[in-house]
């Protein structure tokens, strides 16, 4: 509305300032990791019966639950090409008959440290550097040979599946491990794994890089046109169960997130299996504002003494409240699909409506606790205050797992390609003396993986 069609624009004209404004702001703020990103709607259904472990309605033998996926990289920001290599995100919602169980995994069963001290660190050393804002592998391998319990998830993200051909292709854990009750109040401690049933596939680094900069969205766009095209891909659902006793003295500390536990140990169960068949109508509002966290969990599910997984309890649900704001709960992705009752009061974007009393306990017929879903006391725990991840138990070190990975899992050809990643990674600017951690690093590891790696650094033209 303008003062004749060559004069200046008048304030009154609400149409164009509301427009103007509400671009200025569209962007809510990227997620910290995991910006990059992606997924889809689906179903989990329940095939076998693992009642014997759990008492949750979502695990019992033929039940079925909406579920919402989304999966993600790490270090890259929301515009960064979905082929780099780094772990991805594999994030699941179960809308559950009892409320939302998130279970907030990676593709990968392991993670770099087991200290959530160092998490913080450990994120920005894979970001970008205060003064030039680049990213710098010198200080990503600065970061990684001085803190060895990265040397098993070393050993795996510089293997093949440290860059999945789709995210079709890749596994799901939940990497971590967390607790199971039954209806009898027997507890075990449980890692999850979604096995994908599309079959492992990787690219290698040249295609991957040649894909970095043709679309930068190829995986995002490859599981959209899977879903629309009916080929719903699907994962099935296996458990690692130990017996709470067993934790005690089993040979490493089984909450160490830096360790699996191996399968001859605690064999592969099967449960069910989760399909994607439903893509986001509307990426903004059911996947940017998609908020998942360890803390969503149902009755007969829980934490773990995993310090990792404790942290994240709190880190999940407080970075949900930074990005989307105290109610992120109530946008319709992350609300459950149940009546819910809290006493949370008030706060920006509060939408859902509620009513007197609004304290607890009452005599005005307000929610209350049922016991038979919040009492269960999943672990117990005492000793002196320290700052301290874990004692050493006879089978615990760094370079144990990682040893059994690149020496007894991989074979000739993935060895080789180990080698040429790891070695390539480090001609991309490591300077001295971190590239001599570096082969040292790989030697504790294995000691032929690092000579190979020193010689075909050493042998290579500097590009620095
Ligand atoms: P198993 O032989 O029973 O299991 C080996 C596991 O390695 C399988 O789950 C397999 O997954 C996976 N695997 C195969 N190739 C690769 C690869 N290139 N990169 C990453 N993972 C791969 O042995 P253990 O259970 O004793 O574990 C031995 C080692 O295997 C561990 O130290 C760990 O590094 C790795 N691993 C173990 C897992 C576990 O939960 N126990 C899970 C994943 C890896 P798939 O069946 O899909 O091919």
């Amino acid at each position: 509305m303008t003062v004749g069609p060559d004069g200046p624009i008048l304030l009154q004209d609400h149409y164009l300032i509301e427009q103007m404004a509400n671009f200025n702001r569209e962007r809510i703020p990227e997620r910290q990791p995991h910006a990059k990103g992606g997924g889809a709607f689906g179903t989990f259904e329940v095939t076998d019966d693992v009642s014997a472990y759990t008492k949750a309605a979502v695990f019992q033998p033929g039940a079925k639950s909406d579920t919402l996926v989304r999966f993600s990289s790490v270090a890259g920001e929301r515009g960064s090409p979905d082929t780099w290599r780094d772990p991805r995100g594999f994030a699941v919602k179960l809308y559950t008959s009892e409320g939302n169980l998130d279970i907030v995994g990676n593709n990968v069963p392991i993670f770099f440290i087991r200290d959530p001290l160092k998490f913080q660190h450990f994120i920005r050393s894979q970001k970008r550097r205060l003064a030039n804002n680049l990213r710098d592998n010198d200080m990503q391998w600065d970061f990684w040979t001085l803190v060895p319990e990265s040397a098993h998830m070393l050993s795996w993200l510089m293997g093949d599946r440290g860059i999945p051909r789709t995210w079709r292709n890749m596994n799901g854990y939940s990497s971590h491990t967390y607790s199971w009750v039954n209806a009898a109040g027997e507890i075990f401690w449980v890692k999850y794994h979604w096995k994908t049933d599309q079959g492992i596939d990787f690219l290698p680094q040249a295609e991957a890089d040649e894909l970095a900069g043709k679309d930068g969205d190829y995986h995002q766009r490859d599981l959209y046109n899977a879903i629309e095209r009916g080929d719903h891909p699907s994962w099935s659902l296996k458990m690692q169960i130990m017996p709470f006793e067993e934790a005690k003295t089993y040979r490493f500390n089984p909450f160490d997130l830096t360790k699996v536990w191996p399968h001859r140990d605690y064999p592969l169960i099967d449960v069910g299996t989760l399909t994607l068949n439903r893509n986001v109508a509307d990426y903004h509002t059911e996947m940017e504002q998609a908020a998942f966290e360890p803390n969503n969990t149902v009755s007969g599910t829980g934490l773990s003494p995993d310090k990792m997984l404790l942290a994240r309890g709190f880190s999940y649900a407080d970075a949900h409240r930074a990005r989307l704001g105290v109610n992120y709960k109530q946008i319709p992705v992350n609300s459950p699909k149940v009546e819910v009752n809290s006493y949370s009061k008030d706060g920006g974007m509060r939408i859902r409506n509620a009513s007197d009393p609004v304290y607890a306990p009452n005599s005005y017929g307000g929610p209350k606790a049922d016991p038979s879903r919040t009492a269960e006391s999943l672990w117990y725990s005492d000793g002196e205050m320290v700052r301290q991840a874990y004692t050493l138990r006879k089978d615990d070190d760094d370079f144990r797992q990682a040893n059994t990975m690149v020496r007894e899992v991989l074979n000739d050809e993935q060895r080789a390609r180990l080698v040429s990643n790891v070695s390539g990674h480090l001609l991309g600017g490591v300077s001295e003396p971190i590239l001599l951690r570096a082969f040292e690093y790989w030697k504790n590891i294995d000691k032929e993986i690092g000579d190979r790696i020193e010689q075909a650094v050493r042998s290579a033209a500097p590009t620095h």
